[in-house]
């Protein structure tokens, strides 16, 4: 194990401290650890790994090719820079989600946002809304982050993946219906939080009218109006939203290669 402790430490000592980092988040049960698993695995190099939250210093596997590399060859120590990211894994259960929360108040680092969902836990309605609420609060945190912003440029983008994992199952939907009925979900989701807030402000006794629509603003995820959410509302505050299908176990073997894409998009 001495080689290997040695050639841990040297990849270590070479690593810079800002990796690119990339959350990973999403309901208990969508297979977050199994798709940490499989990245932790499938390096080529050494991963270092730590606990709560997870976190995998890994490489862009071949043959992905990181946006920032495209010119750049192979062997180059540039483009072998470029292919490394931190992946961090937050616990799904709810009671645990401040983690997530907080990597979403300080993103420093953050690239990207992967937010896994099971694509068959979504085709019935207690799966689908315990999935839109997660969504919903990640979404109304980064279109807070970025409206709140003091500097005028407004922060870095922050792109996030749903990632519509075990696609294997038969009774999964389909990525272009779970992104469909997510939003449609996420719609719902605003319009009872939307209401749960003006009740509230009721039951306190109405107080001062310029304050309670001006919470009501911060507190509604994307567009005004009657019209339902959609995700391309988000990149009004910076957030590019995509829903790509896989999956990570399943008799076929894994099938990641739309987000290992992606991630290679964000580097
Ligand atoms: P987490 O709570 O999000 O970390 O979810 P886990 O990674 O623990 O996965 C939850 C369950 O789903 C486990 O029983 C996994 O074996 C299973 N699972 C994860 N990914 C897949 C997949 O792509 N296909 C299938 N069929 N099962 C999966």
């Amino acid at each position: 194990t001495l080689p290997i402790l040695l050639h841990r430490w040297i990849y270590r000592r070479a690593t810079p401290t800002t990796l690119p980092t990339f959350l990973l988040i999403g309901p208990s049960g969508a297979g977050k650890t199994a798709l940490a698993t499989l990245i932790e695995r499938s390096s080529v190099v050494p991963t270092h790994t730590s606990t709560a939250p997870l976190s995998i210093e890994t490489l862009l596997p071949e043959p992905y090719v990181p946006a920032s590399a495209h010119y750049r060859s192979a062997g180059d120590p540039a483009y072998e820079r470029a292919r490394r990211f931190l992946l961090l894994d937050t616990p799904g259960h709810g009671k645990l989600r401040h983690f997530a929360t907080k990597e979403l108040s300080n993103p420093e680092n953050v690239r990207g946002i992967i937010f896994v969902v099971d694509a068959a836990a979504v085709a019935d309605s207690a799966g689908l809304t315990e999935s839109a609420e997660y969504l919903h609060d990640v979404l109304l945190s980064l279109q807070k982050r970025y409206t709140g912003a003091k500097t005028s440029k407004g922060p870095k983008e922050i792109p996030v993946l749903i990632a519509a994992n075990k696609l294997d199952l038969f009774t999964a939907l389909p990525a272009h219906l779970v992104k469909s009925h997510l939003e449609k979900a996420v719609s719902a989701v605003r319009k009872s939080r939307a209401k749960g807030l003006k009740d509230s402000a009721i039951a306190l006794g109405g107080g001062d009218e310029n304050a309670i629509e001006d919470d009501r603003e911060n507190e509604w995820l994307g567009e005004g109006g009657e019209g339902e959410f959609e995700f391309r509302q988000m990149e009004e505050v910076g957030t590019g939203v995509v829903v790509r299908g896989g999956n990570v176990l399943g008799d076929g073997g894994a099938d990641v290669k739309a987000w290992f894409e992606w991630v290679g998009e964000q580097l």
